[in-house]
């Protein structure tokens, strides 16, 4: 089959969060059995085009309302994978990829808008026919609505067929309705079966609309997302209606960039063989690099996360007084809103023996953390799947998770009866819940041959690709029409 793959970014070319992973591990799988398979994302300015030898390849006009602008289309081959860029200085050459600490970018829709149109008018330009566009949250979910509109009957894309994957329906990518001429779509889609939501225009809303197929990343938050509002964020009866069409797929880890028997990040690697030694030295590392004081018997908690409700920043804000009041270490790395950088830079300052706050996005320091943590703190109010958990395991490090969505598909509660388990769960989503968890997972580790026995459980705990890739093939085939 012939892919396209849509998404606003991809590791390693631009990376906010867990979306970047997959765009950029999922398509290799697809790749080595034997597809044909191209990436697509817009040319920002933090991508280096020396460093990743990319080339622009063609120029091509894109109409929005009453305007013209230019797509420089450009190119590069990564490992055997073709990837395709857009670019347009206007829209995309800015410091970050959708906001900063202070908000959205306030033309998000138009940025995107064009980003979509772009992607289609490529494909033209340089005459590869889809078989299947697999598109990626908001950003790109006018492109399954073009196709069932605008483009309905262009023969080019007589045989195209869309498959529409949320990765977090909290970002929805709602606009007023002034500018759905941008779109080149007509007022006669903006119904409150199409488009319209509130009167608004609700990007997402025309994924799950036009789309042949609908996946999440995990099974249990494609079912919440169709149950509840708090979940479904609005959407829930639109999800509901496509229920028969809507897939939850767990994604995988690349064990390619995830594995500290080969990451190139880490000052020694390790696996489960000599994991004590591995870990302390890549411990010792950390704590030197983060400016705490290392102790080999002192647990290291670490996080890493989006600074944002959703990851549970609330509950921790109540909660971190506490947990930093019990025997541990504690280093977080995140970037998000400014209400919990302003915080975590108090608590640095007040527990600077204790905590390293570190507010940047930094890669190899993520690198760094997985390997010298003993516990991962991701205490997500909602998660369609959660990367950090399943990193975590690879890296020997057990999760303090919330039993929601991909953390309860994925994380099983330590069971000091049966010996089962790979991390620790709490139900209740408050501070003080919080606490109690960590409380009782630093007295488990306070027993050394239990926590190695569930350690070694964790780190062989499989969650590469392969079975999801296969997933993924199974649904565009299903609806592959050739
Ligand atoms: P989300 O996509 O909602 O942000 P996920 O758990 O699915 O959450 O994925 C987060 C990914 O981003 C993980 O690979 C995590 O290690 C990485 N990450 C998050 N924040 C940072 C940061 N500040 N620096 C480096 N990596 C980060």
């Amino acid at each position: 089959m012939k892919i396209l793959m849509v998404a606003s970014e991809c590791v390693p070319f631009a990376k906010t969060g867990g979306l970047a992973d997959v765009v950029g591990a999922l398509p290799k799988f697809i790749r080595d059995k034997s597809h044909d398979i191209r990436i697509i994302i817009p040319k920002y300015k933090k991508i280096n085009d020396k460093k990743f030898r990319i080339k622009s390849i063609t120029k091509l006009p894109i109409i929005m309302g009453e305007e013209t602008w230019t797509a420089d289309i450009k190119y590069t081959n990564l490992n055997s994978l073709q990837v395709f860029f857009v670019d347009n200085k206007h829209f995309f050459d800015r410091e970050e990829l959708y906001r900063t600490s202070e908000g959205d970018y306030p033309d998000n829709a138009e940025r995107f808008i064009f980003f979509c149109k772009a992607v289609l008018e490529l494909t033209k330009a340089v005459d590869f026919k889809p078989d299947i566009i697999h598109c990626n949250d908001w950003q790109t979910a006018l492109i399954p609505a073009y196709l069932k509109t605008t483009y309905k009957y262009d023969s080019f894309f007589i045989n195209t067929r869309s498959i529409f994957t949320i990765h977090n329906l909290a970002y929805q990518g709602l606009y007023p309705k002034e500018i759905l001429p941008l779109t080149g779509i007509g007022w006669e889609e903006f119904t409150s079966d199409k488009i319209e939501y509130w009167d608004q225009i609700n990007f997402i809303k025309a994924g799950l609309v036009y789309a042949d197929v609908i996946t999440t990343v995990s099974p249990t938050y494609s079912k919440e997302i169709q149950t509840t509002e708090e979940y479904g964020r609005g959407l829930e009866g639109v999800l509901a209606s496509r229920a028969k069409d809507l897939y939850g797929i767990i994604n995988g880890v690349d064990y390619e960039e995830w594995d500290p028997g080969k990451d190139k990040f880490i000052i020694t690697n390790y696996n489960f063989k000599n994991f004590a030694e591995g870990k302390n030295k890549c411990k010792e590392d950390l704590l030197r690099n983060v400016e705490l004081t290392f102790n080999k018997n002192v647990p290291v908690i670490g996080m890493i996360s989006r600074l944002d409700p959703q990851k549970g920043l609330d509950i921790l804000a109540e909660a971190i007084e506490e947990i930093l009041s019990l025997d541990l270490k504690f280093v977080l790395l995140g970037k998000g809103d400014k209400v919990y950088q302003d915080l975590l830079e108090q608590i640095k300052k007040k527990y600077s023996d204790k905590a390293s706050v570190n507010l940047n996005f930094d890669e190899s320091l993520a690198h760094k953390i997985y390997a010298g943590i003993d516990v991962f703190l991701m205490p997500s109010h909602f998660e369609p799947c959660g990367l950090g958990q399943l990193i975590s395991f690879k890296y020997g490090v057990l999760p303090i998770v919330y039993k929601t969505g991909g953390l309860a598909d994925t994380v099983l509660d330590y069971n000091e009866k049966t010996g089962k388990g790979n991390g620790f769960l709490f139900t209740d989503y408050t501070a003080s819940a919080l606490v109690k968890t960590v409380k009782r997972t630093l007295e488990i580790y306070k027993n050394k041959k239990v926590w190695q026995k569930i350690v070694s459980d964790a780190i062989k705990t499989d969650f590469s690709w392969n079975k999801s890739a296969d997933a993924y093939l199974d649904l565009y085939s299903k609806i592959n029409k050739k």
